[in-house]
């Protein structure tokens, strides 16, 4: 019977009612008497690495989860990490960097409503989570949420309420869990022995440009931060001088070797700057970067990952463009 390690760390999985609404009640322990069913499927440990909403994630806490995870990873055959839904996205993309060619699945799961809560997504998902990590040919960083296996870096929640709270961005889901049996259309390359890394930095910045935005906020933003990314509008551009001072703040903050990223609020097909002159100068600049077809959530965790080893401009160049965990797909005119 395959051995699975599962981490709690709160969100509504772990939630019960309070004077002032839900919050994270359940250890790990409790919410196992829930799926008396598991016993059958594999044995399971489990560990409380922290109790929080996910509002409340800080990048400390994914290096407390990828330590727990290097710590038990010679014991177990997977790992099944709790967690809530709301910054899950972004904890499955950290992961995949902190955790990186990992032959055993690191698979984490929540849900939209408690477990203790008479219709509940809670359930089905722990046991599809559990299914798939003992299932002996699941790697890697993954969330499996309401039947979808989607890798760590491609994640995004949808859907604030409904169960089918979460889609593969860019890329296929991997498998379909129903009923327990896994359908598992794309078995992804892995490696031999995972990687663990042990810092990420927290000077990395995000600004949603809004027409006519108040461009000081970039100025700040960049004050603040060793990285900013842009999440621009359809392809990618950068509002031109008559429009906001945009271009300006970011030519001085280059010129002083800090890192900008640009990348689309559109949800599905990413980036092509080069393709509209609002953006078409942008690549040429120093230290600027593109997105292309990655997800915020895994850029942000990608620069955090790439910040905490390295500031060296090329280096954090080379590290950004080199595909990690399926995060970038690449074409042959890309860098
Ligand atoms: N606010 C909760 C959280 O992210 C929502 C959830 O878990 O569904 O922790």
């Amino acid at each position: 019977m395959k051995r699975i390690l599962m981490l709690g760390t709160g969100g509504t999985i772990a939630s019960q009612p309070t004077e002032n609404g839900l919050a994270p009640q359940l250890t790990p322990q409790d919410i196992l008497r829930h799926i008396p069913a598991i016993s059958g499927m594999c044995h399971v440990d489990a560990l409380q690495v922290c109790s929080i909403d996910s509002t409340n994630i800080l990048p400390a806490h994914w290096l407390d989860m990828a330590a727990a995870i290097e710590r038990h990873y010679d014991a177990y055959d997977g790992f099944v990490l709790c967690h809530g839904t709301d910054t899950m996205a972004y904890t499955a993309a950290a992961l995949s960097y902190l955790v990186q060619d990992s032959p055993k699945p690191i698979v984490i799961t929540g849900a939209q409503r408690p477990i203790d809560v008479e219709i509940t997504d809670a359930k089905s998902n722990l046991l599809s989570s559990f299914a798939y990590a003992a299932s002996g040919y699941a790697a890697g960083v993954t969330i499996v949420f309401d039947g979808r296996v989607i890798p760590g870096t491609r994640a995004r929640k949808v859907r604030s309420k409904s169960f089918d709270a979460f889609t593969s961005i860019n890329y296929p889901e991997l498998a379909a869990i129903r009923d327990g049996r896994i359908l598992s259309y794309i078995r992804l390359p892995h490696g031999e022995r995972p990687r663990f890394f042990h810092a990420l930095s927290d000077r990395v910045g995000l600004l949603k440009l809004i027409p006519g935005i108040d461009a000081e906020v970039l100025a700040f933003l960049f004050e603040r931060n060793d990285a900013v990314i842009i999440e621009s509008y359809g392809v990618g551009g950068i509002p031109q001088p008559g429009s906001a001072r945009c271009l300006t703040i970011l030519d001085a903050a280059l010129a002083r070797g800090k890192i900008a990223v640009l990348t689309t609020q559109v949800q599905l097909e990413g980036s092509d700057i080069g393709l509209y002159e609002v953006g078409h100068g942008f690549k040429s600049r120093p230290n600027a970067l593109e997105a292309y077809d990655m997800t915020t959530e895994a850029v942000v965790t990608k620069l955090m990952w790439i910040l905490g080893s390295t500031k060296a401009p090329a280096e954090v160049r080379r590290l950004f463009y080199t595909p990690i965990a399926h995060d970038l797909l690449m074409e042959d005119s890309r860098p």
